[in-house]
């Protein structure tokens, strides 16, 4: 990959950039950096200009553009400290997944206005008993006389739920074959009669996820994404688009290098040679993690770039990202010890306390370290692959099997 922008991208990271700057008081605003309708704002004026939705077809309400053009809007936002579109479960998770597998009357009714934060999603997946195994969810889809289906059951963990308007919804619609084989996708009304959503708090403060209950909620049969029983396959949609949208495009996960440069390269001086001199090196350490992901990140960049469909290097680069992560904010809490719990940074938001209780859900979110780890293992290195003992079995026996 040639690491230099060509004419045409310095010219559209020109148009980005004095477009950002321009707005730069509206985007970067501290005073309404939580406030879901500021949020929603931000996103709506990035989208009137072509900066969201960069990849999408143009069918689709997207810009038509090239996956550089994306990474270069991501690098612009994030060289003004944009705190984030809100909408980004929608627009990484969901939206592709109606893009490949919904109807034109869904594309035509939901596409535009998740762009525009008008309606904001959630996907709908992990459960108590299911989380990495996902195929294992209980939640249940039973079709009536009428067509429609009744869903009863509950979620977990689902980010942005108590705000959305529109979830993409995973349930279980014949548990007499295979765990993966019996599992059907719907779009479903967030508003509906009979949906719940309870915000869990976290330990950083914040209660952006929550547990959601179905008590049974009737979803019309146009509004399933793919066939009956085909669920699975519309779920690796949106995992693949997940993994891509996590795996870094050249942008930094969790804790950026330069903010942790800039931090302790103001705090060190005073403190001893020996110390500094031990800093240095763990920084060091933290500061190749970091440009290994951002490289791992434009390996993909390039695959998407030749139309080529990543390969694991999403999964490695989500690992790798989430480590020197944690490794560059370990560091800053070792080196400026209790002062890392109360620096903050010019837009008044403690970086490092932030991330020390950010990183350990960023290691579990869009897959756990560990079942990453699997991935590379069996899919990379050609390792024999784990025992399954639900092979060959319905659902409804591996349940017995486990005594649910
Ligand atoms: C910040 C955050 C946001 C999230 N947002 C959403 C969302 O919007 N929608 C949604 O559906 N879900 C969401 N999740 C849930 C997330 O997808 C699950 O937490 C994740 O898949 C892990 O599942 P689990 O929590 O059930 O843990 P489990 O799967 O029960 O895992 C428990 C532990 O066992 C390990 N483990 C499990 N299987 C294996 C294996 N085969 N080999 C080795 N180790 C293994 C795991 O690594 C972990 O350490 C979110 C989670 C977080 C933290």
């Amino acid at each position: 990959m040639d690491f230099d922008d060509t004419p045409d991208e310095a010219a559209w990271r020109q148009q980005v950039r004095r477009f950002l700057e321009e707005h730069r008081s509206t985007l970067v605003d501290p005073a309404t950096r939580h406030d879901v309708a500021a949020a929603r704002a931000r996103q709506a004026l990035l989208y009137d200009h072509g900066y969201v939705g960069v990849t999408w077809p143009e069918a689709a309400g997207g810009r038509g553009g090239t996956p550089m053009q994306q990474a270069i809007v991501d690098q612009e936002l994030a060289r003004i400290g944009f705190p984030g579109l809100i909408n980004l479960i929608g627009i990484g998770m969901c939206g592709p997944t109606v893009i490949v597998h919904g109807s034109e009357e869904q594309k035509e009714r939901y596409l535009r206005r998740l762009l525009r934060a008008e309606d904001i999603w959630c996907q709908l997946f992990s459960e108590p008993a299911s989380g990495s195994d996902l195929a294992a969810l209980r939640t249940k889809a039973v079709q009536q006389e009428d067509g429609s289906w009744r869903i009863s059951g509950q979620k977990v963990w689902t980010t942005l739920a108590h705000l959305a308007d529109y979830g993409i919804l995973l349930t279980r619609t014949d548990p007499d074959v295979a765990k993966h084989r019996g599992l059907t996708m719907f779009v479903v009304d967030m508003k509906a009669p009979g949906v719940t959503a309870r915000p869990l708090r976290q330990m950083s403060g914040g209660a952006e996820f929550n547990e959601v209950f179905f008590d049974d909620v009737v979803i019309p049969d146009s509004e399933r994404l793919g066939e009956v029983g085909q669920g699975w396959q519309v779920a690796l949609t949106t995992l693949m688009s997940e993994r891509l949208s996590l795996g870094g495009g050249g942008t930094e996960i969790g804790a950026g290098v330069d903010a942790a440069a800039a931090h302790l390269a103001a705090r060190l001086g005073a403190q001893s040679a020996d110390r500094q001199a031990l800093v240095r090196q763990s920084f060091g350490r933290a500061y190749v993690s970091s440009l290994g992901t951002r490289y791992t990140g434009y390996r993909l960049l390039s695959a998407l770039s030749k139309g080529a469909l990543p390969g694991p290097e999403a999964s490695a680069g989500k690992l790798a990202g989430t480590v020197a992560a944690r490794q560059l904010s370990d560091l800053a809490v070792r080196a400026l010890g209790p002062e890392a719990v109360f620096a903050s940074t010019a837009d008044g938001e403690n970086l490092w306390q932030q991330s020390q209780a950010g990183l350990p859900g960023m290691a579990i979110a869009g897959g756990t370290n560990e079942v990453l780890r699997n991935v590379i293992g069996e899919r990379v290195l050609g390792l024999p692959a784990e025992p399954r003992a639900d092979k060959g079995v319905t659902f409804r026996e591996s349940l017995a099997q486990s005594g649910s």
